[in-house]
């Protein structure tokens, strides 16, 4: 059965990295790459000359290169395909893409990756609906295990309870991320709304369903309803 690619488009904030994990850690023809984590894992290099580089973008919340960008998912997406898409428990897979493509040039190097390893199609997007007011409320009460990614969220969270927090799904500690303070929110929620339309466009004109979910509702209800979309497929 073919592979299928499945693109999270939403603002930072929508549950785009919630819902892939509950994907991935429930069920095993879910495989997801979420670019932001990939970023966020080179940052942590010591002594590394690409952290350094990437740091000055990332704490802006600018958008880093596209050509590195590129690399990590045509890497990721090979990796995946030498080693898990062929194993007897992974058969039908499906693989997330969550925060990338961000622009033209990531949404066509896609298409020409796939168009010339015939590994699999983009299947579906699915568009994170949701506020800006809300997402900017929910990146500043939001925290981020420093060992597994899991997301977690905190009502008017303060900055001194950080240091307490214990990630729920695998005991790490919890930080709050660089990239979540009000200056850099903005900026990362205006770029991405700029490209949002364009990539909607862009994969609506080439006949690629295109769902707008709205992510508002309860991780549970929303998951469901991802769930259902993606099994029809
Ligand atoms: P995210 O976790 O998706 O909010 O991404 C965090 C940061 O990583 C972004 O603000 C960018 O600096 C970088 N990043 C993640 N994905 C991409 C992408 N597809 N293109 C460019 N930069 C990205």
């Amino acid at each position: 059965m073919q592979s299928k690619f499945i693109i999270f488009l939403g603002l930072p904030g929508s549950g785009k990295g919630t819902q892939s994990k509950i994907l991935t850690d429930n069920f095993k023809n879910f495989y997801s790459l979420s670019t932001g984590d990939a970023i966020r894992k080179i940052l942590k290099e010591e002594n590394s000359e690409l952290s350094k580089k990437l740091h000055d973008v990332v704490s802006a919340g600018l958008l880093v290169d596209d050509d590195l960008i590129c690399e990590i998912t045509q890497k990721e997406i090979l990796f995946w395909k030498d080693n898990l898409v062929n194993s007897d428990e992974c058969l039908n897979q499906n693989f997330i893409l969550d925060g990338f493509p961000r622009t033209i040039k990531q949404s066509e190097n896609l298409e020409e990756f796939l168009n010339k390893t015939k590994i699999g199609d983009v299947a579906l997007l699915i568009l994170f609906d949701l506020k800006k007011r809300i997402a900017i409320k929910r990146l500043l009460d939001r925290v981020i295990c420093k060992d597994c990614g899991n997301i977690q969220s905190v009502f008017g969270l303060k900055k001194n309870d950080v240091n307490h927090l214990v990630c729920n799904r695998c005991g790490g500690q919890m930080i709050k991320r660089k990239d979540d303070q009000i200056k850099t929110i903005r900026t990362r929620i205006k770029n991405d709304k700029k490209i949002i339309d364009f990539l909607l466009k862009f994969y609506q004109n080439r006949g690629i369903k295109c769902l707008k979910l709205n992510a508002a509702l309860k991780i549970n209800v929303l998951h469901k309803k991802i769930k259902n979309i993606i099994d029809l497929l």
